[in-house]
């Protein structure tokens, strides 16, 4: 049998965080600040208003060689392409986390084949690749082909478009950060969508790329160059862009 004396506390605590909520309003959990930055959006693929332009078919000049010196990859009808043997082509201007957006195309005339077949890559920070190839129909090692971190982390499907096609990837990635003495306070992390589609879902990187042995963070500046590799393969790119992200507590 119930007493009177139980029922009554056990009332109570149903009732009182009922009552509590009552006498909240809807106002008590908005919050008004801050106010985001209007970004005006690009149509039809154009960058949105607050992106930096890295390449819109016209030049090199955001872009330099390895050495520091001129970019020599060939500017034409838009696009630029690699010449081989000219070595990668870096930012002038370094960064840290970013949203990237860029389109690759790949030699519509296939040669080679594995890691041989329009080879060639994204590094961010020029140490963490985003690998671009033409994976159309092209068997390599799964963490080697389009769209996987290289030798990192195998992309959750295969996108690809096939060879002489423009394609798209669009990444998000955070720097690494790195404690007082130098060891990871937290790793960098990419998240990338080819063609539209979800292929890196915010992977957690385990140093630079390394093509032999197992990749290891040292402590590296804050933000550094973007890089673009020559792989020896004329693969192709247009409409590059990129966004600071801004760090977050
Ligand atoms: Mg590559």
């Amino acid at each position: 049998m119930i007493s009177t004396k139980s029922i009554v506390p056990a009332a109570l605590l149903v009732l009182l965080p009922a009552l509590a909520c009552a006498q909240q309003r809807p106002e008590d959990t908005e919050v008004w600040e801050p106010v985001p930055a209007v970004v005006t959006p690009g149509r039809d693929g154009a960058p949105p208003s607050d992106a930096v332009i890295l390449f819109d078919g016209s030049d090199l000049s955001a872009w330099s060689g390895r050495d520091g010196g001129e970019a020599r990859w060939r500017v034409e009808h838009g696009v630029m392409t690699v010449a081989p043997g000219t070595g990668d082509i870096h930012t002038r201007q370094a960064f840290g986390s970013v949203q990237l957006h860029l389109e690759w195309r790949t030699p519509a005339e296939v040669s080679g084949e594995g890691q041989g077949r329009g080879n060639s890559g994204v590094f961010l920070m020029g140490l963490y690749e985003l690998q671009v190839l033409d994976s159309y129909d092209n068997s390599t090692y799964s963490n080697g082909q389009a769209g996987s971190i290289y030798k990192q982390h195998i992309p959750l499907v295969n996108a690809s478009r096939g060879p002489g096609e423009w394609q798209s990837y669009d990444v998000a990635f955070i720097a690494p950060r790195f404690a007082e003495d130098g060891t990871v306070a937290s790793p960098a992390t990419m998240t990338v969508f080819h063609n539209g589609v979800l292929i890196q879902n915010h992977v957690a990187l385990r140093g630079p790329t390394l093509y032999i042995g197992e990749p290891a963070y040292e402590a590296h500046a804050d933000r550094l160059p973007l890089v673009l590799q020559d792989h020896v393969n004329r693969v192709s790119y247009r409409n590059i862009w990129i966004r600071e992200i801004p760090d977050t507590p």
